[in-house]
């Protein structure tokens, strides 16, 4: 292994807790942090973009991919699938990269069963009255997906304890700088830093 390995990090968090605004803010710090692009059956949004914000496919395809287990993860969420291809993130991981699950609570659990040296971030809104608001704002959503993600965003919030580390998103930079030292607090645990040893003691 050339490297210690990168540090895979779930976050998490309600719709309209602001993750993406926060995610981006993270990958401009730094080059070594990737975001794990998902693929899912939802149809674009306006502003999204193919391969940038998800890999946009079939039921058909999906299925498929999860038939030849190609998923680390998948759920079901409000009526379309959503998963994280397995392939990309080990390749980031062992070149050293740390790589971002922007994911539900449910996929979340899947990981950490699989994966239980990844590291869970919880994103908090800093009421459920801002929640509200931002998804009002965003207006992506018919009322009926909103009630819909407003409901499952209670569910979400109280799972909030079974994760490391939660944060509040008040102010997305604060949020961000937050987040960043997790993960460099979290690349120097011992238990990552094998190959760091090992270069030392066979120098
Ligand atoms: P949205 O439709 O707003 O883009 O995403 C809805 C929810 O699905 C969000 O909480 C988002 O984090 C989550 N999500 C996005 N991609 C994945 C994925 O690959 N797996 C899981 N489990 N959840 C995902």
């Amino acid at each position: 292994m050339p490297n210690d390995k990168g540090v895979i990090v779930v976050l998490s968090g309600p719709s309209g807790a602001g993750k993406d605004t926060v995610l981006k803010k993270i990958l401009k710090k730094s080059e070594k942090i990737s975001l794990s692009i998902s693929v899912t059956t939802r149809k674009p949004r306006e502003d999204e973009c193919n391969g940038r914000n998800y890999h946009f496919i079939s039921r058909n395809l999906f299925e498929k991919m999860v038939q030849n287990n190609e998923m680390l993860e998948y759920v079901e969420y409000c009526g379309n699938y959503y998963g994280t291809p397995y392939k990309p993130i080990d390749e980031l991981t062992r070149n050293g990269v740390d790589v971002i699950l922007k994911i539900e609570v449910k996929g979340g659990r899947q990981v950490k069963k699989l994966c239980p040296e990844a590291v869970h971030i919880f994103v908090l809104p800093p009421s459920f009255k801002e929640l509200e608001t931002r998804l009002q704002i965003r207006g992506t959503e018919t009322n009926e997906a909103m009630n819909e993600r407003l409901k499952i965003a209670k569910k979400e919030i109280s799972a909030a304890l079974q994760y490391d580390y939660i944060v509040i998103n008040k102010d997305s930079n604060q949020c961000a700088e937050d987040i960043f030292e997790i993960i460099q607090v979290e690349k120097l645990r011992a238990k990552r830093m094998e190959h760091t040893i090992k270069v030392l003691i066979d120098a």
